[in-house]
């Protein structure tokens, strides 16, 4: 039978991520299960047979050969791999800068930081700030020493005078898109002090080297945001940055926005579990101290959130009020997305505060149908619109023949209830299949490592300690 191979690929992600079909020539058959395929809405498979081989989904109700191992799928869902289209990834270097003291000793276990995404489905993720150092971590996902995601990488590019990519001329703009490319990034990420020709000169240079643009809408188009919607800019990474350009925070401005991104063609991720958290820990910090994820974050993280923590530091009851209206406001933003045609994905903005990769997807699905997606769109939004949005609509996002067996099998129908998604029964991750007891020890023997090593990372005396 003939294989549809990826070969010949556009952008670099794909060239790593999805080199080739894997020499795994293993096969599994997924039998009496419901498919929800994504390829077109409502569409649903009942009592399927699902054939995946290697890494790629073989057939669909094409038989199950001799050899193939058989999961039950009766009475369960599957749906593509989600995507989260807004992460930050912890990297050592960025670590080992901010803690002298505990450098350079200090490294993440890169399986820990993967474990919560894969264990609740999560097969691709954009970072939105990636470093050299997450295309390493791409590599040993690649080569299989570490399960984890597909990721795709986007360059930040600021403005000012901080460190990084920055750019504050329309050439520097330009020459900073230019060496993104060449070091292999897939995506440029767009941030809030480029002034306006920058901005400007950096969206045109990334669309002439087919390079697609997301970001912040940056402070210098206060009182201006229409100047900000040009050509090609692609997406806009969080409803807070249109919120920042609203005094009443009424139905009219939301309306407003989303007709800008309309007539545009700018896309936008809301990330409102991200201001669901920030309005949280401006109350106060036992939510954070109470949430179930916490245990699956590194030791020193949660440090940091519980003890370093700006948005409580700087929470006044003033500011509190203010957050819960913007968390009011962002879901009239999305209703206002929706009605006007805006393609929404979901991302989570995962890496602040309380935003743990992983189950903030489920959280910002969840968030995303309170808003007033039906969870269908839900799904789309976490599947099939990321894939076409990266541009990769043709390896990953639906369930058909040909495609990556990026897969989650659900035990519950999550076209009735969103929720459902948490009930994840197993998951492929490009073809190596996941069961909940494998998932379940990962995640257990993470939260335990986690657990032991607290008091070894103290944020507070580790930052103040000089070398
Ligand atoms: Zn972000």
């Amino acid at each position: 039978m003939k294989r549809m191979l990826p070969i010949y690929l556009s952008v670099s992600f794909l060239l790593l991520s999805f080199s080739g079909y894997s020499q795994n020539r293993t096969q599994f058959a997924v039998r009496n299960v419901n498919v929800i395929t994504m390829t077109s809405p409502n569409n649903v498979i009942n009592n399927a047979t699902i054939l995946i081989t290697g890494n790629l989904i073989e057939t669909i109700n094409g038989g199950i050969p001799k050899n193939a191992k058989v999961i039950d799928g009766k009475g369960m869902w599957l749906i593509p791999g989600l995507v989260d289209m807004h992460v930050h990834l912890p990297t050592d270097a960025y670590f080992s800068k901010k803690l002298p003291a505990m450098a350079p000793d200090f490294t993440f276990n890169l399986q820990d930081i993967m474990t919560p995404i894969i264990a609740n489905g999560v097969t691709t993720v954009l970072d939105l700030e990636a470093k050299m150092e997450t295309f390493g971590q791409k590599k040993q996902i690649d080569n299989g020493t570490v399960i984890g995601p597909r990721i795709a990488l986007a360059a930040l590019i600021n403005g000012g005078a901080g460190q990084g990519r920055v750019a504050n001329t329309a050439e520097e703009g330009r020459f900073a898109v230019a060496m993104a490319k060449a070091e292999g990034y897939d995506f440029i990420k767009l941030y809030s002090n480029l002034n306006i020709e920058t901005f400007n000169a950096i969206i045109d240079e990334a669309n002439k080297r087919g390079i697609k643009t997301i970001g912040h809408i940056p402070n210098s188009f206060r009182d201006k945001l229409e100047k900000a919607f040009v050509p090609n800019f692609g997406m806009v990474a969080h409803a807070e940055e249109f919120s920042k350009h609203s005094e009443k925070f009424d139905i009219q401005d939301a309306k407003r926005f989303a007709k800008l991104a309309k007539d545009n063609g700018t896309w936008l991720t809301p990330t409102l579990t991200a201001m669901v958290w920030i309005a949280k820990q401006t109350q106060s910090i036992d939510d954070i101290k109470k949430s179930t994820s916490l245990q699956y974050v590194h030791p020193l993280l949660q440090s940091k959130w519980l003890n370093a923590n700006n948005y409580v530091k700087n929470a006044t009851p003033e500011r509190a009020v203010h957050f819960d209206s913007m968390v009011e406001f962002h879901f009239q933003l999305v209703k206002a997305f929706k009605e006007a045609g805006v393609p929404i994905v979901a991302g989570t903005d995962a890496g602040v505060s309380g935003v743990v990769a992983g189950f903030s997807l489920h959280d910002e699905m969840r968030l995303l149908v309170e808003a007033g997606l039906t969870p269908e769109e839900a799904l789309r939004s976490a599947t099939f619109l990321p894939a076409q949005w990266l541009g990769i609509e043709k390896y990953i996002g639906t369930i058909e023949p040909g495609k990556f067996a990026d897969l989650v099998l659900l035990e519950g129908n999550p076209m009735i209830d969103i929720k459902n998604i948490q009930k994840i029964a197993g998951v492929f991750v490009n073809g190596k299949w996941l069961n909940k007891a494998t998932m379940g020890a990962m995640l257990s023997d993470l939260s335990k490592r986690n657990t032991a090593a607290k008091d070894k990372f103290d944020w507070k005396t580790t930052v103040n300690k000089k070398r």
